[in-house]
């Protein structure tokens, strides 16, 4: 029998992720998971105050695991919440945590049998990752899962400026090499 089973496809895009209609984003959460500035603001700008109220029953989340909400006033049906690592220099298991992320994240999307999901660049604003090393992070991260994908069609790693998508870009292109 042929196996007519679709590979898992990366893309990047340049996009507000609060705006994506998939089966769910990522949001780069803090412990709390009760809001916070940057990407995590937007979403809970977008998902509205339901968003805040799930949040508080959730107990937070710690750094490189995530956990999973409805996506409320977003065109989102979910939002993964994960809780990227603060770089501290590299040697406090920063790519590991990282790695970890964007894994758990995958899984969850996985268990609910989702086709599309799209990431945030986890921990590359206020936490202070460098660029580089998280795009490289991410892409080969996600390359590793693709195998034991089996729902999950989709995956968008979504710049929010420029830089970001061009670096991001590039890493994919060295990647497939
Ligand atoms: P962290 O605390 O994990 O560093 P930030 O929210 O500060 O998270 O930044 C993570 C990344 O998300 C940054 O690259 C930032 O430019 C990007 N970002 C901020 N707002 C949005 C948005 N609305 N959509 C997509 N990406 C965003």
């Amino acid at each position: 029998m042929t196996n007519t089973r679709k590979p898992l496809e990366l893309q990047i895009i340049e996009a507000d992720i609060t705006h994506l209609q998939l089966d769910a984003i990522v949001n780069a959460a803090n412990h709390s998971l009760l809001g916070g500035g940057g990407v995590d603001g937007a979403i809970h700008r977008a998902a509205g105050p339901e968003l805040l109220a799930h949040c508080k029953t959730l107990g937070g989340c710690a750094t490189g695991q995530a956990k999973l909400t409805p996506g409320f006033r977003l065109p989102a049906r979910f939002i993964i919440h994960t809780v990227g690592p603060v770089w501290h220099g590299g040697h406090q298991q920063e790519p590991e945590l990282l790695a970890s992320c964007y894994r758990q994240s995958l899984q969850l999307a996985e268990q609910q049998g989702l086709h599309s999901i799209a990431f945030p660049a986890i921990s590359c604003g206020v936490y202070g990752y460098p660029l580089e090393q998280a795009a490289r992070i991410a892409v080969t991260t996600i390359h590793a899962f693709s195998r034991q994908a089996h729902s999950l069609r989709q995956v968008y790693l979504v710049a929010f400026d420029d830089r970001m998508r061009t670096l991001l870009e590039k890493t994919l292109s060295e990647h497939a090499r």
